[in-house]
């Protein structure tokens, strides 16, 4: 299948979820997950209509862009762990992170998207599982991330993020997404946090059903990732 295929496939698979949860389609974006793919995949993926592409690393992310710096209206989002000393080499090009998850890196990306004359789209990463192995802040840590994010005005604050525990059945991730949506209603709602960025190619239609907005497909579309 080509990668045109597939993208068609995975935006019906999101069409379907949402229709079963009664949500309208469009108020769910996709975003093309091309970690340690070529940028000659991206372009593909591109000219088959696809404008928004997820990277998890932040040197990957800046190569990438400067070889696809011809597509002007291609969105980058920057989906993996960001350390803060990287903050300056993403702040020129992402659209969007969905990684912050501490007060400091807050701080320094503002920085780093003030310098650099840009206002960057924010999701704060939450570790909703406690997971001691993975990034993203602690549900109780949401509060303060939030306020600091607050002071910074390069920086919109969009919504939460999170990468639930895997599991074979992906009915596993529904309490942790649903954790995530009632994180968000705790801290202002919809109005303030718009986005929910859940859900990957194993579990996609359960995210959406339990609210994502933003969905972060890969393997689904690319193929699998070279070991
Ligand atoms: C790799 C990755 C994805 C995509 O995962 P697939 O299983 O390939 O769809 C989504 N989100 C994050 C944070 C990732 O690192």
């Amino acid at each position: 299948m080509t990668i045109a295929e597939r993208l068609t496939q995975a935006r019906e698979r999101i069409a379907r979820a949402a229709e079963r949860a009664g949500r309208d389609p469009n108020t769910v974006r996709l975003v093309a997950v091309s970690k340690t793919h070529p940028a000659s995949a991206i372009r593909e993926a591109y000219e088959a209509g696809q404008r928004d592409f997820g990277e998890n690393y932040a040197q990957e992310l800046v190569r990438k862009a400067e070889s696809l710096a011809d597509l002007p209206d291609l969105r980058w989002h920057m989906i993996g762990h960001l350390q803060t000393n990287k903050a300056r080499l993403v702040a020129p090009l992402v659209a969007t992170v969905h990684t912050v998850d501490s007060p400091k890196l807050a701080v320094e990306l503002g920085r780093r998207a003030l310098a650099a004359g840009r206002t960057i789209n924010v999701l704060v990463e939450v570790n909703v599982a406690r997971d001691a192995a993975k990034s993203g802040c602690s549900p109780d840590q949401l509060g303060d991330v939030l306020a600091a994010l607050r002071e910074q005005p390069a920086l919109r604050t969009r919504g939460l993020m999170t990468i639930p525990p895997f599991t074979e059945d992906p009915e596993g991730a529904r309490p942790y997404f649903a954790q995530l949506r009632e994180l968000r209603d705790a801290h202002g709602g919809a109005e303030v946090l718009p986005e929910l960025s859940m859900g990957m190619s194993h579990d996609v239609e359960v995210a959406v059903e339990e609210g994502a907005t933003i969905v972060r497909i890969g393997t689904a579309i690319f193929g699998a990732r070279p070991a």
